[in-house]
């Protein structure tokens, strides 16, 4: 029985894996298509005032509308796109489409809102964003306060000084900075010292538990506290439950992201949704 049992994984393993070899396929081959056939598109997610209730801005999150397989999402394309280094270019496209929305907003009475945008570790580490940046300012003149870039710290500790450099470019021209995913790397608080940025987003794995687990909490807590003492300040991801925000509210967390209040959508909801809401 145990070996018909095993000899059954192992046809089961293999007809998984095939499929995701199958998918993995279909995505790498049109990867470089994609970008030219217009099929990526930035989806908006409403971030918070924890004390007002009021839509801030949002976080841009990349979709890519697959012909064969329909929407896909950047967990099942990002990790290909980092080693194909398509990534570049696709980066490149989310950052200049988000200063466009900026650029738009001023328009539609939406100018104070703030865009927050995912940088890959490829980004971070290679020569073209910065020069990319200052064209997209110059052509806009957009406030750059209202655009901020997201790194994970995983991202960030591959290479601590061209990280520390590449930061201290950004705020030099008043581009605001977050550290996404917080917590979840193998890195050391002394990089808080080292990095200039302006705000520390806090995992969603931290948040899920927070009203059971009394060691998520206390972790949660003391980000809160430490971030304030260092003059930063805190948005909570993932939060999902009134109880989450009740909580994070009570502990002085300045904003929250999460299916509560918003899921990603498109940039028309969003519009909508930031020109009427009065969220909490
Ligand atoms: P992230 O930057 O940490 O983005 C937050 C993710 O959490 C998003 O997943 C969002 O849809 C999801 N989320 C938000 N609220 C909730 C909630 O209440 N509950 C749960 N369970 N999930 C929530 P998404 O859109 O699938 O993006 C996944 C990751 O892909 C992002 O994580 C980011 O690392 C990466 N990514 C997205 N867009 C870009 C991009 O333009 N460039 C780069 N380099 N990476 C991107
Ligand atoms: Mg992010
Ligand atoms: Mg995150
Ligand atoms: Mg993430």
């Amino acid at each position: 029985a145990a070996k018909s049992c095993g000899r059954g994984n192992f046809q089961f393993f293999s007809a998984a894996m095939n499929a995701a070899t199958h998918e993995r396929l279909l995505l790498e081959n049109r990867l470089w298509q994609a970008l030219e056939q217009d099929e990526f598109e930035l989806y908006l997610q409403a971030q918070i005032d924890l004390h007002s209730g009021a839509v801030i801005g949002a976080e841009a999150l990349l979709r890519w509308h697959h012909p064969e397989l329909g929407m896909v999402g950047p967990d099942r394309f990002i990790p290909i796109a980092e080693e194909s280094g398509l990534i570049l270019p696709l980066g490149d496209w989310a950052l200049q489409r988000a200063v466009q929305l900026l650029d738009r907003w001023r328009s539609l009475g939406l100018g104070h809102l703030r865009l927050a945008v995912n940088l890959s570790a490829r980004q971070c580490h290679g020569t073209g964003l910065l020069p990319q940046l200052d064209r997209l300012l110059a052509e806009t003149g957009i406030d750059p306060a209202l655009l901020e870039l997201e790194i994970t710290e995983t991202a960030a500790m591959q290479d601590p000084e061209r990280s520390r450099e590449l930061l201290q470019q950004l705020r030099s021209r008043g581009i605001k900075v977050a550290i996404d995913d917080f917590g979840t790397g193998y890195s050391s608080l002394s990089y808080l010292k080292l990095f200039e940025i302006d705000r520390i987003k806090i995992d969603r794995g931290f948040v899920k538990d927070i009203e059971t687990d009394p060691d998520d909490a206390a972790i949660v807590s003391a980000t809160i506290g430490l971030a304030h003492a260092l003059g930063l300040e805190v948005i909570a991801e993932g939060v999902e439950t009134q109880a989450q925000a009740d909580f994070l509210r009570g502990k002085r967390c300045d904003e929250a992201q999460g299916y509560l209040f918003a899921r990603p959508v498109t940039v028309a909801e969003f519009e909508v949704l930031a020109s009427t809401a009065e969220t909490v």
